[in-house]
């Protein structure tokens, strides 16, 4: 199997013009399947899944559409069917709240037309015995009970709460925490609004100031755990991530520490500031829900 990777700059979403030219190109259709990464977690972009979907169908090209959603599942609006995605997959320890152990896959008729076509040796894992196994109601290994047991009550949680408050809450939460950027005259590795992320925030740390110092400096003095920055980015920023179980309040002691760790490796940062900014914008959102009666 060949590989094309198609390179785009860090902190840009999915090229997708690049994505149709090649599509175009391929008039044999030897592409067989399409891989992006919805919401690309080491730099806090959001790409564009349905502008993907377009380029393919203005390609009149039948490759199938192969979803990364791990850290946006769950979390922001996702539309499988509309998108016409032809495999999503997630894990159980973003959205769904749970320790790490569960991918969560999900198959379009097409792609399970694909699977049951696809002459790839299958030795350790193969969809299909799970398939057989779930029209049975039965599993074909040792089920992660505890796990599937938890996604349940995760995904009663998510549907209790309402998935459009839930990409509310997120929009929100992440807001906030831009609004802490800016007052903190930082900027995110995602280069423009439309690519920001709901579920992490990418900062670029002032020149001068290795990223990965205010890491384990927080991590150490503060007991808080920011991402690190990877690949080409390392060491010139580092990524809070706001997903999941999280209240607005939840989100400004992370943004607090922030402002801690940042100060104390010598970062012109005026403590309180980037609190004040999210406070500000939580306060704002939350205007209309909790009118206090004159
Ligand atoms: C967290 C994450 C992964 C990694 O998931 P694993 O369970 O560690 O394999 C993959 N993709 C994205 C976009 C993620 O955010």
């Amino acid at each position: 199997m060949a590989v094309e990777v198609v390179e785009a700059p860090w902190g840009a979403g999915v090229p997708v013009e690049r994505f149709e030219e090649i599509l175009k190109a391929d008039k044999s259709h030897l592409i067989k399947a399409v891989l992006v990464t919805h919401n690309e977690t080491a730099t806090g972009v959001r790409s564009d899944i349905a502008a993907v979907r377009r380029a393919l169908d203005a390609a009149g090209h039948s490759a199938l559409l192969l979803v990364d959603g791990v850290s946006s599942i769950g979390c922001m609006d996702f539309r499988m069917d509309e998108w016409a995605v032809d495999v999503a997959v997630t894990g159980s320890q973003k959205g769904f709240m749970l320790p790490v152990g569960l991918a969560i896959v999900a198959f379009s008729r097409r792609a399970i037309a694909a699977i049951e076509q696809a002459d790839l040796p299958r030795t350790f894992f193969d969809v299909r015995d799970m398939a057989r196994s779930y029209a049975n109601g039965a599993y074909p290994y040792t089920p992660a009970v505890g796990l599937l047991n938890g996604l349940k009550v995760s995904a009663e949680m998510l549907m209790a709460e309402g998935l459009e408050n839930v990409f509310a809450r997120h929009r929100r939460i992440a807001s906030g925490v831009r609004a802490a950027v800016a007052a903190w005259g930082l900027e995110l590795c995602a280069a423009e609004p439309s690519l920001y992320s709901e579920t992490v925030s990418a900062i670029r740390t002032p020149s001068g100031f290795d990223a990965n110092t205010i890491i384990s400096h927080a991590a150490q003095k503060y007991d808080v755990a920011f991402g690190v920055s990877l690949g080409e980015v390392a060491g010139k920023l580092f990524r809070i991530g706001h997903l999941g179980s999280l209240t607005d309040v939840m989100m400004l002691s992370g943004l607090a520490a922030a402002e801690m760790a940042m100060a104390d490796v010598g970062i012109p940062i005026r403590l309180g500031s980037g609190v004040a900014a999210a406070q500000d914008h939580y306060r704002a959102a939350h205007a209309d829900r909790y009118k206090v009666a004159a």
